[in-house]
């Protein structure tokens, strides 16, 4: 028994259509990205400078910063966060990178990576030939000043000259960090470290300052370790959640608390071993930024080269584009300072899907994880804004 012949045309050819690249999710600066945040959490505390993100007036603030809580990380497991949940204002855009310590430079001057130059986590020294680390803030063999390195005021310098002392809820290391200087100069530290300290920390601290920052780092520590959405990582999301309504209720009449994060994440499937492809490290003079936003250092007179073959390699898989392209696509913000432009790779390659592009002998630990961020992706891009007024 034969099915029966369609009559008229023939039977179609599978079509093969070939794969279509995703645009990249340019963060929203100006209007909806972490670099709105600072300022118009200083416009609500009554200081004047813009509002763009309209916050009402509030006589004292507390910004709950949880790393790594994407919104749609939150988004997708409601049940683990139902406090957060139900008070989930808007989402905001990160910034590019889509990291850590880009997006604390980001909150901490209120401008764009293009202007406070915190371009990756580990970016060339220009004039150098060397790698500097900002999450470990370390350069072999050269001292680099945070001061120098990010040059801008900080919105706490700006509050501590309106009298407004604001505090910094962190665990005890991080005071006196390069990466705490450059990005917090003007908090003052308080030091706490289990979630019960620190929420009993805030509510100290709000009796005697007008703001506060908690940072709590456990979310983006498990995601990367065991991957999002896993059982660890969801109990560390009951945790904040948790950590979020002790805060709400320990806030004063009239304050506001804001939850936040960094960034968002993505669980790897797909791993890119520099290592294992000479065909990516010809004319590579160092390989920089992180796993899902690399920075490619070329020597000279490669940089074409050096496109052309990460292109090849990474179809698919990534965006493969020259420094003044992420430039003028507005990756960094409307604009790059020219003292930043050398920070920032001749080449620069930023993976989508479930892609990394790792180094196994440089980065063994980072070549292991399973979780990572840093792309123009919305699962990086997108964090929440969580608002809750008393
Ligand atoms: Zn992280």
């Amino acid at each position: 028994m034969t099915d029966p012949q369609p009559s008229g045309a023939p039977p179609e050819e599978p079509s093969v259509e070939p794969p279509v690249a995703p645009v990249p999710y340019v963060p929203a600066y100006g209007t909806a990205s972490l670099a709105d945040l600072p300022g118009s959490l200083l416009a609500s505390l009554g200081l004047p400078t813009g509002n763009t993100l309209a916050l009402e007036p509030a006589p004292r603030v507390c910004l709950f910063l949880v790393d790594g809580l994407g919104a749609e990380l939150l988004a997708a497991h409601p049940g683990a966060a139902p406090f957060l949940s139900a008070h989930l204002r808007r989402t905001l855009t990160a910034g590019f990178p889509s990291s850590t310590t880009t997006s604390l430079a980001t909150l901490g001057t209120g401008a764009p990576p293009g202007e406070h130059g915190m371009v990756g986590v580990q970016m060339a020294v220009p004039g150098e030939g060397r790698l500097f680390n900002c999450l470990r803030w370390t350069a072999p063999g050269l001292p680099i000043d945070p001061d120098v390195w990010q040059p801008a005021p900080t919105v706490y310098q700006r509050m501590a000259e309106a009298g407004i002392e604001p505090a910094y809820v962190a665990p005890a290391w991080f005071d006196g960090t390069g990466l705490t200087r450059a990005v917090y100069r003007g908090m003052r530290h308080r030091a706490a470290e289990s979630p019960g300290e620190r929420v009993e920390a805030v509510r100290q601290a709000l009796r005697e300052t007008a703001f506060v920052t908690v940072y709590y780092g456990e979310v983006d520590r498990v995601g990367h370790v065991s991957g999002w959405g896993g059982g660890e990582w969801l109990e560390q999301l009951a945790v904040v959640d948790r950590m979020a309504e002790r805060i709400a209720e320990a806030l004063p009449p009239g304050a506001v608390l804001y939850v936040t994060a960094d960034h968002g994440m993505v669980n790897a499937t797909d791993k890119v071993d520099v290592d294992r492809r000479p065909d990516l490290l010809e004319g590579v003079r160092m390989l920089g930024g992180e796993a899902r936003a690399r920075h490619v250092y070329t020597a000279p007179g490669a940089a074409s080269t050096v496109l052309e073959a990460w292109r090849e390699a990474l179809r698919g898989r990534a965006w493969v584009v020259t420094r003044e392209e992420a430039v003028s696509a507005g990756w960094f913000g409307r604009r790059v300072r020219r003292e930043w432009l050398g920070r920032i790779g001749d080449v620069v390659a930023v993976p989508y899907g479930e892609c990394v592009i790792v180094s196994s002998a440089a980065e063994p630990v980072e070549a292991s994880l399973i979780g990572y961020h840093g792309s123009l992706t919305p699962a990086e891009q997108n964090v929440p804004l969580v608002e809750i007024r008393r």
